[in-house]
């Protein structure tokens, strides 16, 4: 199976049912069939020989879904751009990627000018941009789509980038097979039967689609649900999405989440109607993940992975929410159980470590990447690949029940006074002080102690918890090594452009805040 036949199957299955919708318009099935595949001939119509790199620098949209699909089954490498994060991201990926075509939405702020200075051939999708062809003229001159060959499987359909330890960023290779195994796990595992009964599933995409998101693209078409597109919602207007659009399904990182619990339980509970709502990207608190389960929804599913290896690795089910909430809290703190197709050890792959002992995250199977984008040129890509292993930089243990607990990054590991610290820990154990909402624990430079804990914390809605109190309150939650020297009370938690906690932002911060109250 390709992607092809995914997109062209569901068309025959479902045809003038609406597959995709955003602010501006609606695609049925057929029409996203019939408009990929014209936009993958149309690029090779314009010369662009398969197998090329193809930038896209498009916001949440119709268009972003089309373009993807197009892209894969024409035989094309996508690399999507973060609209988020600016030209000077933008610049860096395209030095490393060396694109032949970009795809871009002038009306982001910056991406005319990125257009206009790139040489590769820019392909608009606002008809009256002077940039180039718009994505309309590429859709009508295709002659002949229907002979496209089909992409094998290991062969490339996406750079991932994401920042590489000096900042550069770095391009994860995505194969077809990768995406189609993680079409098969997401179906499977993580959204397990809810997309089907007797009322037609609607997912909405309010996370990007050229991250976490996009995993939901394909089996939500191959079952014939509806897709609905925001694009720069705050969690009010994710809450409204959810009636307007009469939504079952959405994905969202921990963060949003957070945000929507400031929230009363009235303007909740247009919410209580989703399928599934799942959570992915970083670690939830437990204590976020029991509010959540009691004041959103019960149906709520977590799964891991990371662009090194495509997700679902793991799943939390919502069956081992229900458990978890009930009488095994402990599984709360986990990330599930391994997908079948992931083979995961913690150690090293030849001499993995007893279940229960810490170790790092090494995974094989159909989710690895097969490497870096320039990994012969380059030094500074972090996570390496041995012999089909990846290791992910994730420490954690498997527990006898074979769930699998993340302790934290290997690099965010704070050492203190000779001891090891996760952070993950600590954080649990200050977001469990009443009042409190979300932490962040990072390791400051110490000459006595090589590095002190420090922690910045966001208080709950109608809350003013002060950082004696997180202090005090520590003593009697902690061993005195994992205690914070210092809690700084902020008004959020810095985030990345994908709205996870930024920990090397909250490390300046936290050095500027501890700087100034000495
Ligand atoms: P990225 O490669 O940007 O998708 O980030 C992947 C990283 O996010 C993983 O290596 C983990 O450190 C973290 N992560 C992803 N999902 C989860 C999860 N469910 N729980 C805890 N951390 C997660």
């Amino acid at each position: 199976m390709s992607i092809a036949d995914v997109v062209r199957t569901a068309a025959d299955r479902y045809g003038p049912a609406t597959a995709i919708e955003d602010s501006h318009g609606t695609r049925s099935f057929t029409e996203l069939s019939d408009r990929a595949h014209a936009l993958a001939g149309g690029l090779r119509d314009l010369g662009i020989a398969v197998g090329s790199r193809v930038v896209v620098l498009l916001g949440n949209s119709v268009a972003a879904v089309e373009v993807d699909l197009a892209l894969a089954i024409g035989g094309f490498v996508r690399a999507s751009l973060n609209p988020r994060v600016g030209p000077a991201e933008w610049e860096r990926v395209v030095r490393d990627c060396a694109p032949d075509a970009l795809i871009v939405d002038t009306r982001i702020a910056g991406a005319a000018e990125f257009a206009a200075r790139t040489t590769s051939t820019v392909i608009a999708v606002d008809p009256t941009a002077s940039a180039g062809p718009s994505l309309d003229e590429l859709a009508t001159v295709a002659a002949d789509y229907a002979g496209l060959p089909t992409p094998e499987p290991d062969s490339l359909c996406a750079l991932h980038y994401s920042s590489g330890t000096t900042g550069i960023p770095k391009g994860a290779e995505r194969t077809h097979a990768n995406r189609l195994a993680s079409l098969a796990a997401m179906r499977d595992q993580v959204l397990a039967g809810t997309l089907d009964g007797a009322d037609p599933a609607v997912f909405l995409h309010a996370g990007p689609v050229i991250h976490t998101s996009g995993l939901f693209v394909l089996p939500v078409l191959e079952a014939g649900g509806r897709q609905v597109l925001l694009d720069h919602v705050g969690p009010a207007g994710l809450i409204d999405a959810v009636g307007v659009h009469a939504a079952t399904h959405t994905a969202l990182v921990p963060t949003v989440i957070a945000r929507l619990l400031e929230f009363d339980d009235d303007r909740l509970s247009v919410l209580r109607r989703l399928r599934m709502l799942a959570y992915a990207g970083a670690p939830m608190p437990v204590e976020h993940i029991r509010q959540a389960y009691r004041r959103i929804t019960p149906n709520l599913v977590q799964y891991y992975g990371m662009v090194e290896a495509i997700p679902p690795l793991t799943v939390l089910t919502a069956a081992d929410h229900r458990r978890g909430v009930i009488d095994n809290a402990g599984l709360l703190g986990s990330v599930g159980r391994a997908c079948p197709a992931a083979a995961i050890v913690f150690g090293t792959h030849d001499d993995p470590v007893p279940d229960g002992e810490i170790g790092e995250l090494v995974v094989a199977g159909p989710a690895v990447s097969p490497g870096y984008h320039n990994a012969g040129t380059r030094t500074d890509l972090g996570k390496s690949h041995v012999d089909g292993h990846l290791y992910s930089g994730d420490l954690g243990y498997r527990d006898p029940d074979g769930y699998i607990h993340l302790t934290g990054r290997s690099k965010d590991m704070i050492i203190t006074g000779g001891y090891n610290v996760y952070p993950r820990e600590v954080e649990e154990a200050i977001s469990a002080i009443p009042g409190v909402d979300d932490v962040v624990v990072v390791g400051l430079p110490d000459e006595v102690w090589g590095q002190r804990i420090v922690a910045a914390y966001t208080s709950a809605a109608g809350a003013r918890v002060e950082g004696d109190v997180v202090l005090a309150e520590s003593r009697t939650r902690l061993p005195d090594y994992k205690r914070p020297k210092a809690a700084h009370r902020v008004d959020r938690l810095p985030l990345t452009a994908l709205g996870k906690v930024d920990r090397a932002a909250a490390a300046t911060l936290l050095d500027a805040l501890v700087r100034a109250a000495s």
